[in-house]
């Protein structure tokens, strides 16, 4: 049996007053006993705080992003074992814009993955095809390879300690998002890739544009345990 997990990225967006009434709102709408995971994964800064907010909550604390390094001269950056212990039990590796707007590539992805589970913390890879990739008709082939790239350096008993989540880049932030069955359709790919491993009950989330009136249908479909949800986040009721 798979726990739905419903993930909110915040992105580079809050304040600590912002935080605490996002934080509170949504703690006040939490409904006991429903049985989705919550994981909020706020800004670098804002981790120690959030995770005070959250405490006893049962909502999980994530990061954004880590470094593939684990300690030492590389300004900037922060740490697994810096997550793990600021109460983490999550983070984001190969998010699109991690990918796209600060050149993440495949294998780095993978470092960073394996540098999360070095700490326990749980990785939440994401893949998805750029609009240019789908028109293209290489959606299976981008996600799989970004798949491909981790498994190869990991193995799969490794990705079954994960989730994963489908994350069409042209369905991000633009407020497109994908249909049901085009969400459904990737997850069955990934869940058949993950299956013939021996992995089939690795959580697999959908993201893009999700929001309270389309997170209905798509969480619906079979193969999708859940979603990562960017701006929809930021608001207590629609997350
Ligand atoms: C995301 O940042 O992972 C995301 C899916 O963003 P949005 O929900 O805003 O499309």
């Amino acid at each position: 049996m798979r726990q739905p997990l419903v993930a909110g990225n915040w992105k580079m967006h809050g304040s600590r007053a912002e935080n605490a009434s996002l934080v509170s709102g949504l703690l006040d709408l939490l409904q006991p006993g429903k049985r989705a995971e919550i994981l909020l994964c706020p800004p670098f800064p804002y981790l120690m705080e959030t995770g005070r907010l959250l405490k006893d909550s049962g909502v999980a604390l994530g990061a954004q992003s880590v470094c593939a390094e684990s300690q030492g001269a590389f300004t900037g950056e922060v740490s697994a074992a810096m997550l793990k212990d600021v109460g983490c039990r999550y983070v984001l590796v190969g998010h699109s814009e991690r990918r796209q707007l600060f050149g993440e590539r495949d294998a780095l992805v993978a470092r960073k993955f394996v540098a999360a589970q070095g700490q326990a913390l749980v990785p939440v890879l994401c893949v998805g095809e750029t609009l240019e990739e789908r028109e293209g008709d290489q959606t299976t082939s981008v996600v799989s390879r970004q798949l491909e790239a981790v498994l190869a350096v990991t193995g799969v008993q490794a990705l079954a300690r994960a989730v994963i989540a489908y994350e069409p880049v042209w369905a991000i932030g633009t407020g497109r998002t994908a249909s049901p069955e085009q969400a459904q359709e990737v997850h069955a790919l990934l869940r058949g890739r993950l299956a013939a491993a021996g992995a089939a009950d690795v959580r697999l989330l959908y993201g893009g544009s999700v929001k309270a009136a389309n997170a209905a249908s798509l969480f619906g479909m079979p193969d999708v345990d859940g979603g990562l949800v960017g701006g929809a986040s930021l608001d207590a009721r629609e997350f």
